[in-house]
C-alpha cells in the first residue's frame, strides 16, 4: 500500500475540515461557513461518504481532503500529504524508506550555521564586511534581523565548528555548508563572504546567499541545490510575505536578496525575490496559490518588477512566455500576472531607499503582461514585413487563447492587430491555421516516433466507460503526457474536471512545465510516481488525427461527467441547505444549476 492510498483511507474529511470551520454535523452531509471565501450563511458541504467538501457560494469549486489542505495552507501536493500522514498517524517513514532522516538535519546544520557565521560578523575578523553593509545602509539591527553573517576567510572555519558543536557531519555536507576534500578533510563552501540565511515558507533555514565582498567573481553564490534547498522552488523572503500576500491578494517579485531586505524594511511586505534566476513556473505556482481570490471576489496579481536593461527584458521575456501555461491554470482568470519597470532603470532597493514612493508608483503602475509581451515583441520583429508580423502573431497567440475572460481576450486581439497593423478579422482569421513552431514540432515528432501503434480502441472504451474510479483521467492524462502535440488541445480542460487530486496535480504540472521530465532521486514523490505510471499506460499512436480525436472523446466525456457531478450536488443542496441558505447563495445556486442544465444540453448535442 502506498503512502497516498493509506492516507486516503485514513483521513476522515469531517475531522480535517474541522479543524479549520465550524461544522454542524447534526445532518447527514454536515455543513459550515466556506474558510475560503467571506459568508454569513453556510454553503459550504462535506460529504463523508464520498470523502469531499464543495463550496456552493462565491468559490463553487471543490474537491477531497488532500486538495483541502493544500488550498486552505496553500502548500503544494506533497506537503499537504505529508501533513495528512502525520495527522492520521501514518507513519511517514516507514511508508517510503526514501525520506529517512539523517541523525542531524540539514536544518538543524545550517541554524547551527547562521548562528557562527552571525558572530563571525559582529566579531573583530567582521570589519570590511559590516562596512559593505554601512555602505549599503544596513544597520547590524538590521543585519541581524534578516540573518546575515559573515563567512570569513581564515584559520577557524565553520566546518571546525559544527564539529564542535556535534553536528553530524553528513548533515553539514547534506546542508551544502562543508565539502569533504580528497584528503579527507572537511573544507568550508563559503569564505570570504557576506552570508544571507534563506529560509523556506515555514520559516526554516534551507540555505544560504553569498556575497563576494572583494571584486572576486561571481558576486552571488549559493547553496548547492539539494533535496532541502532547491532555487527554482524557494521564493526568497516568502516566509515574511506569505502572510501579506495572502491577505492582500498581491505579490511583488524583484531579482535580489538586497532588494527583497530593502522592500521588507521599507513596509513593501509583500515583496519576495527570485533567487537571482528567473521566476520559474513553480515559483509562480506557489504565488498564484497564495494570491489568488475566491471566484468573483476579484483578481489577485504577481507583479514582476525586473531588471530595466536589454538582458533584464530578454529574461522577463522568458518568463512570461513560461508563465502564460499559468494562466492555462488558472482556468478563471483569478490571477492577474503585470509587469513593472522601476523609473530611470535603477536597482529597486536604490529607489526604495531614496524615494518610497517613486517605488510604490512603480509598482501600482505594473502593466497587464499581455500588454508588455506584445509591445516588447512588436518591438523585436519587424511588423512591416509579412514574416514579421507571423512572428509576432505566433509569439502571443498562446498567451492570448488562453485568457480565460473573452472581454479581455477581445482587447488583447485588437492590440495584437494594432501592432501588426492589420484589420482585427484578420488577425481571427490567422487563429484558424495551427502556429508555425507547433506544425515543424509534429513534423519532427512524428519522423522520430517512427511506427508506433494505433490508438488502443479497447483502452479507449474502457477510459470513456469509466471502468475503474480515475481510469478516464488517467487515460487522458498519459495520452498528454506522451504526446506532447495534444497540448494546444487539452490546455482548456478546466483543472477542475479532474476529481482526483493527484491527477489534477500531474494535469497542473503537465501545463506549467513543457516536459515534465522524471527528476533523479525523487521516487518518494507520488506526482513523479504517478507521471511515470501514467506514461506507461496508453500505447503510443502515430496517426496525429486519430489521437486528437481520442483526445477530444476523453475530453467530452470529463466535461460531461463533471457537469453531472454538479448536477447531483447541487440538488443535495438545494433539498439539505434549503432552509438555512441566504437568499443570495439561493438564487446564486439557482442561476448555476440553470447554467449547468444548458451546459450539459450543449454537451449532448455535441456543440461543445
Ligand atoms: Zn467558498
Amino acid at each position: 500500500v502506498s503512502l497516498l492510498d493509506e492516507v486516503k483511507q485514513r483521513a476522515d474529511i469531517v475531522q480535517v475540515v474541522s479543524k479549520y470551520v465550524d461544522l454542524d454535523t447534526r445532518s447527514r452531509v454536515p455543513k459550515g461557513l466556506c474558510p475560503f471565501h467571506n459568508e454569513r450563511s453556510p454553503s459550504f458541504v462535506v460529504y463523508p461518504e464520498t470523502g469531499t467538501w464543495h463550496c456552493f457560494g462565491a468559490c463553487a469549486t471543490g474537491g477531497d481532503a488532500i486538495g483541502f489542505v493544500m488550498k486552505k495552507e496553500g502548500i503544494p501536493f506533497s506537503e499537504a500529504l505529508h501533513r495528512l500522514a502525520e495527522e492520521v498517524g501514518v507513519d511517514v517513514r516507514a511508508a517510503s524508506p526514501a525520506v529517512r532522516k539523517p541523525d542531524t538535519d540539514p536544518y538543524q546544520a545550517n541554524e547551527a550555521a547562521a548562528a557562527y557565521f552571525l558572530a563571525r560578523l559582529k566579531s573583530p575578523d567582521g570589519t570590511a564586511a559590516r562596512a559593505y553593509l554601512e555602505g549599503r545602509s544596513i544597520s547590524m539591527e538590521v543585519a541581524e534581523r534578516r540573518g546575515m553573517g559573515l563567512a570569513a576567510d581564515g584559520l577557524e572555519t565553520l566546518a571546525g565548528h559544527l564539529r564542535a558543536k556535534g553536528v553530524d557531519g553528513r548533515a553539514a555536507r547534506d546542508a551544502g555548508l562543508v565539502t569533504r576534500g580528497r584528503d579527507g578533510a572537511w573544507r568550508d563552501m563559503f569564505r570570504g563572504r557576506l552570508t544571507i540565511e534563506i529560509r523556506d515558507q515555514q520559516g526554516r533555514i534551507c540555505g544560504f546567499g553569498a556575497r563576494s565582498l572583494d571584486s572576486s567573481e561571481p558576486k552571488y553564490i549559493n547553496t548547492a541545490r539539494s533535496e532541502t534547498f532547491d532555487k527554482g522552488r524557494l521564493l526568497y523572503g516568502l516566509n515574511w510575505a506569505a502572510d501579506t500576500i495572502r491577505a492582500t491578494g498581491r505579490a511583488v517579485v524583484v531579482e535580489g536578496y538586497m532588494d527583497a531586505i530593502a522592500a521588507q524594511e521599507g513596509g513593501f511586505k509583500e515583496t519576495v525575490a527570485s533567487m537571482g534566476t528567473s521566476v520559474t513556473a513553480a515559483q509562480m505556482e506557489t504565488l498564484a496559490r497564495l494570491v489568488s481570490r475566491p471566484q468573483g471576489q476579484g483578481q489577485g496579481s504577481v507583479v514582476l518588477c525586473l531588471d530595466a536593461d536589454a538582458a533584464g527584458e530578454e529574461a522577463t521575456l522568458r518568463e512570461l512566455a513560461d508563465s502564460w501555461k499559468l494562466f492555462a491554470v488558472d482556468r478563471r482568470g483569478t490571477v492577474q500576472i503585470r509587469v513593472a519597470r522601476p523609473e530611470g532603470g535603477k536597482d529597486p532597493d536604490e529607489v526604495i531607499r531614496a524615494d518610497p514612493e517613486a517605488w510604490r508608483r512603480t509598482v501600482t503602475g505594473a502593466v497587464p503582461f499581455l500588454e508588455f509581451m506584445i509591445d516588447a515583441y512588436a518591438a523585436r520583429f519587424d511588423v512591416a514585413t509579412p514574416a514579421g508580423k507571423a512572428g509576432l502573431f505566433d509569439a502571443v497567440r498562446g498567451p492570448v487563447l488562453a485568457m480565460s475572460n473573452t472581454y479581455e481576450q477581445d482587447r488583447y486581439w485588437s492590440l495584437l492587430a494594432k501592432r501588426m497593423g492589420v484589420q482585427e478579422d484578420r488577425v481571427r482569421a490567422m487563429l484558424t491555421r495551427p502556429a508555425a513552431g507547433a506544425a515543424a514540432a509534429r513534423t519532427s515528432r512524428r519522423r522520430r516516433t517512427g511506427d508506433a501503434g494505433p490508438v488502443d480502441q479497447a483502452q479507449l472504451a474502457a477510459a470513456l466507460e469509466g471502468r475503474g474510479e480515475t481510469a478516464l483521467e488517467d487515460f487522458l492524462l498519459s495520452l498528454v503526457l506522451i504526446h506532447d502535440d495534444l497540448r494546444e488541445y487539452a490546455v482548456t480542460v478546466p483543472e477542475e474536471h479532474f476529481l482526483d487530486t493527484l491527477n489534477r496535480e500531474v494535469f497542473r504540472q503537465w501545463l506549467t512545465s513543457q516536459n515534465p521530465a522524471p527528476r533523479e532521486a525523487q521516487t518518494d514523490d507520488p506526482i513523479r510516481a504517478k507521471i511515470e505510471q501514467l506514461r506507461l499506460l496508453a500505447r503510443p499512436p502515430s496517426d496525429h488525427p486519430q489521437r486528437i480525436e481520442a483526445l477530444s472523446q476523453c475530453v467530452r466525456r470529463l466535461r460531461e461527467r463533471h457537469l453531472r457531478h454538479l448536477k447531483t450536488i447541487e440538488e443535495q443542496a438545494f433539498t439539505e441547505l434549503g432552509p438555512q441558505m441566504g437568499p443570495e447563495t439561493r438564487a446564486e445556486l439557482g442561476d448555476r444549476a440553470l447554467e449547468s442544465n444548458a451546459r450539459l444540453r450543449q454537451v449532448f448535442a455535441g456543440r461543445v
